[in-house]
């Protein structure tokens, strides 16, 4: 028993070795290809980049039959599919986007049962033809991805989901296992019960992201604070979102005109327009991808860089998908959320539409989630994990160094505003509680204008008595007060400002108010900056610029003659292990992450070719020492 567990264990890793070219699993993947390999049901929640294909496409491998993976997006299939046909692994998907022929010799393919990996949609497990077929066949055990979908209590409910609840009635020998990113423990409950998983091996993998980098700022103008990051973080992959399909238009637009590659994406688009936008993000084409939410479920592309979000999610677990689909590659990563009141509202109001009552509660207890972890001064990261019910001990981040968010960088401060908002309090009570944010701004800053005249709003007390901050502070104030529930904004064409319960308390000094402040820092981008020799640092360690970028203009060109997204060749974690070590050999190159036989087979030589060329031109160029590796 023990050999045989040994044996497996020794055979896991060299498939691990030789096929992905990887050389340690990661956190969780070994428990789970184990549990799978022993034909268990298994139930798994793991951060998006966590590695979740790995823990099937493993076990695929190794055993008997063919195992059915289910993924709900057919334009992602292909993907899928090409990236472990380029590890070795024999893999095809099903779907209405095949012709008929090329479904038959898929077919055939299953029959004789050449096929590891079949990427099939939930909507198939609809069709009994399809049932029948794969009854026909030795199943090795089935893949459900995106799990979450098949629980309404999830953000992404998908009715479709439902027709798997019949996988363990149909197939009761077949081990069924169901991977998720975003998974509550209701959720988790629901998607067991509804899948009927027989007692699951339960895997509820960190949620931590290490690599990303969280930061809320205040809404302020749009357009330029988005032109502003995207600009500083030229050149890099990125996604922002944005509620509306006018302003991703918009946005996407703006950005064109000022020399950024931006494309938009929202589901008012054609279907064709859509798949072009997505392929050239993923091809690396575009640098910019600006979508409504319609974008990016099971999003492959690993080397996202950045993930802006330009209006407030409805919900904390929409929001930690979204930023979660950059980084993927364990490289540092971006996520930025701007904040601003007005966004709050407008998500109001769209709950105000919700007749159901259960489910209007939902939905306002994750909004005031949201606006709790946008408005409270706390690691967010620790706030973003808590969510999931996972603590996140705050002095380990900060004894290494590496501050997770602009909190803990101390990019954020929590200022006392007590008096400033009994200023604010107070000018709404004097004018009557019938005025909006501009006016009550006007009146605090002391503008002189015929209007605040006529009103004889320029005698009363609070007049001008903040004139010497700016409008902008005033209006964070107000922003904060609103977030903070300490006064309210009407609904309708004129909306004003009026008292809450808690206002009374802050007027009358009963009640402390605390809002978040930007810090003023030096400027300083988080991108590793190029050091000694041209070095820039990763995650991995330092690696040549000049090389880095070389390797990835030939990954373009390859991936362009193989007709696959660059990532699907090498992602940019072995780029940069490559312009590290300066690999020039093919074993050499074997100890590099990601790089397998068959990837080494098909891309190795000209990578070698282009190191070698570089260490000629660049006699001085130091690489780095493979037995110091991190
Ligand atoms: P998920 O589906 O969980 O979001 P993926 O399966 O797409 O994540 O994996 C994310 C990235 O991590 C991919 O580029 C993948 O090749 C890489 N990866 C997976 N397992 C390992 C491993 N053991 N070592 C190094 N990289 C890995």
């Amino acid at each position: 028993m023990i050999n045989a567990s040994c044996g497996i264990a020794a055979r896991t890793k060299a498939v691990l070795r030789d096929i992905f070219g990887f050389h340690f699993f990661r956190p969780n993947q070994e428990e789970i290809i184990q549990a799978i390999l022993a034909k268990q049901d298994c139930f798994v929640v793991m951060p998006t980049g966590g590695g979740k294909s790995l823990c099937y496409q493993l076990p695929a491998h190794i055993m008997d039959g063919t195992c059915i993976v289910i993924s709900p997006l057919i334009s992602l299939m292909k993907d899928q599919v090409d990236a472990a046909i380029a590890a070795g692994l024999r893999a095809s998907f099903l779907n209405s986007s095949l012709s008929a022929h090329m479904k038959r010799e898929v077919e055939s393919r299953l029959a004789a049962g050449a096929l590891d990996l079949l990427y099939v949609s939930p909507e198939r497990f609809a069709l009994s033809q399809f049932i029948a077929t794969i009854k026909r066949v030795q199943l090795s055990f089935v893949a459900i991805d995106e799990a979450h979908c098949i629980s309404e209590w999830g953000h992404d409910f998908r009715p479709d989901y439902l027709n798997l609840s019949m996988i363990v009635r149909e197939f009761p020998d077949v081990p069924v296992t169901s991977f998720t990113a975003t998974a509550t423990h209701r959720v988790q409950k629901d998607i067991v019960d509804k899948l009927g998983l027989r007692s699951p091996h339960t895997v509820r993998a960190s949620f931590n992201r290490p690599n990303l980098f969280y930061k809320v700022i205040p809404k302020q103008k749009p357009g330029d604070q988005i032109l502003k990051f995207v600009r500083n973080h030229a050149g890099e992959p990125g996604i922002i979102y944005r509620m509306t399909r006018k302003s991703v238009e918009q946005t996407a637009y703006m950005l064109t005109r000022h020399g950024i590659k931006a494309l938009p994406y929202h589901a008012g688009l054609s279907d064709s327009i859509r798949v072009e936008n997505q392929d050239a993000f993923n091809k690396d084409e575009v640098d910019v991808i600006v979508a409504t939410i319609a974008f990016g479920m099971g999003i492959d592309k690993s080397n996202v860089r950045y993930v802006l979000h330009g209006d407030l999610p409805k919900n904390i677990e929409s929001y930690y998908q979204e930023t979660g689909r950059s980084g993927r590659d364990g490289e540092p990563a971006h996520c930025l959320l701007l904040f601003g009141y007005g966004d709050i509202s407008r998500i109001r109001f769209f709950i105000d539409e919700i007749t159901d009552d259960t489910e209007k509660k939902h939905a306002i207890k994750c909004l005031n989630d949201m606006i709790h972890y946008s408005t409270v001064h706390a690691c967010r990261r620790k706030q973003l994990l808590g969510y999931f019910g996972e603590d996140y001990p705050l002095l380990t981040s900060h004894a290494e160094g590496s501050p997770c968010c602009d909190i803990c960088a101390g990019e954020v401060e929590s200022i006392d505003a007590t008096e400033d908002a009994q200023i604010v309090m107070s000018a709404i009570a004097r004018t009557g509680e019938r005025f909006g944010i501009t006016h009550i701004v006007a009146v605090v800053t002391g503008d002189d204008s015929d209007r605040i005249r006529q009103l004889g709003h320029d005698r009363i007390k609070t007049y001008g008595i903040g004139k010497d901050r700016s409008k902008r502070y005033w209006r964070l104030i107000i922003d904060n007060l609103l977030a903070q529930g300490l006064i309210l904004q009407t609904k309708g064409d004129y909306p004003v400002l009026r008292f809450q319960p808690g206002s009374r308390e802050v007027l009358f000094g009963s009640r402390k108010v605390h809002v978040m402040k930007t810090r003023k820092l030096p400027p300083q981008s988080r991108r590793g900056k190029a050091g000694r020799h041209g070095q820039t640092r990763a995650v991995g360690g330092p690696y040549n610029e000049e090389l880095f970028d070389q390797l990835r203009d030939l990954r373009k060109k390859l991936a362009a003659r193989h007709g696959v997204p660059p990532y699907i060749i090498f992602n940019n974690r072995t780029l940069h292990e490559m312009a590290r070590f300066f690999p020039v050999t093919e074993t050499e190159m074997l100890y590099i992450t990601g790089v397998g036989e068959k990837r080494l087979a098909s891309y190795g030589k000209h990578f070698i070719e282009a190191i070698k060329a570089f260490r000629e031109t660049h006699p001085d160029a130091q690489p780095g020492d493979f037995n110091n590796s991190t």
